[in-house]
């Protein structure tokens, strides 16, 4: 039995954990994949305060990490399969157990958006892909595209020119949607060209990705673009397989929270990506980890 089970070891889910242990309480964290989450997979991140050089996703990830064992954090590397969660004892059954915990957090974070089109599934790890930092050295003095207009889709698209031939960043409306500071950075970069107005129809490639079919929304003039790779980020959707039915989520699937980020579920906290809110960055992340063990304090108490 638990105090507090965590689920998902993203910077919301670690944040809450070294709260949780550094406070005396039992904690683990169930994890699928590698901790760090989504940050683990971003090159660089300049906006986390402490790091004025900026630092790489994994090594902020992984200090994270170092700092949940520092204070005794148990990791159980199962996959989630279901949740009981509106008993006092909350029981969450993985692929490989049930275990029972007073507190649940979920820490599950999001996942990238597919663009539904044709060859997009079948072409994945053949030159469709949603890492640029796992997968743009494939694309070493290669051509790619990036298909998207926000924060992620500017920022990957100018990591992936450090060792892309040349990158096509194509946006669907006449207007980035990325922060002002990254749209300058793109625009003075020699070896990136944004294509705007137009979205991807196909993904034309056999054995691996060729060509985009590209078709401009004003003129409906379609054109062939040739790429050895496509980067996709085009949003967000949250990790909420597992959610039982009685949690109350958005239309979109994000968990609704109150101000101290209680669920309608008594004894249980959403942190992170997972929930609906405003802004999905690190600090945003971090400021929910920290900020959830006031209330579970009170509810433990109680
Ligand atoms: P986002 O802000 O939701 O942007 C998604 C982009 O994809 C938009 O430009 C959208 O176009 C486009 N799009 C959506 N569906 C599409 C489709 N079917 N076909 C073509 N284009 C499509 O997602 P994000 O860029 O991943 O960012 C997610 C959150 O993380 C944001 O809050 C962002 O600020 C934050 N973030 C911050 C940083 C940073 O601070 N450095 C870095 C990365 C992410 P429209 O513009 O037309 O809607």
């Amino acid at each position: 039995m638990y105090d507090v089970l965590i689920i998902g070891a993203g910077p919301a889910g670690m944040t809450a954990a070294i709260y949780a242990a550094r406070a005396g309480h039992k904690t683990a964290i169930v994890e699928y994949g590698v901790p760090g989450g989504q940050a683990a997979t971003t090159d660089m991140i300049e906006n986390y305060p402490g790091f004025p050089q900026g630092i790489s996703g994994p090594e902020l990830m992984i200090k994270f990490f170092e700092q949940t064992q520092t204070f005794g954090v148990e990791m159980i590397y199962e996959q989630v399969q279901s949740m009981e969660l509106t008993q006092e004892i909350k029981k969450i059954t993985t692929n490989m157990q049930t275990i029972e915990a007073k507190v649940v957090v979920i820490a599950s974070g999001a996942k990238p958006k597919l663009l539904g089109v044709p060859n997009e599934n079948q072409m994945r790890g053949k030159g469709v892909s949603y890492c640029a930092t796992c997968d743009g050295f494939f694309f070493r003095d290669q051509p790619v595209a990036v298909v998207g207009g926000g924060d992620t889709a500017v920022e990957e698209a100018m990591y992936l020119t450090k060792m892309c031939s040349h990158v096509t960043l194509i946006h669907r409306r006449d207007q980035l949607r990325a922060n002002k500071l990254a749209q300058s950075r793109a625009l003075a970069n020699e070896k990136l060209t944004i294509i705007y107005d137009t979205v991807v129809d196909e993904i034309i490639g056999e054995e691996k990705v060729q060509q985009l079919k590209l078709r401009n929304k004003k003129t409906d003039e379609t054109s062939l673009l040739d790429v050895n790779g496509v980067f996709i980020f085009v949003g967000y959707s949250p990790n909420n397989d597992f959610f039982c039915p009685e949690l109350e989520v958005d239309e979109a699937g994000y968990i609704l929270t109150n101000e101290d980020l209680s669920t309608n579920l008594p004894g249980v906290y959403a942190v992170g990506d997972v929930r609906r809110k405003k802004l999905r960055q690190v600090t945003t992340a971090v400021g929910d980890g920290g900020a959830v063990m006031h209330a579970i304090e009170e509810y433990l108490a109680d």
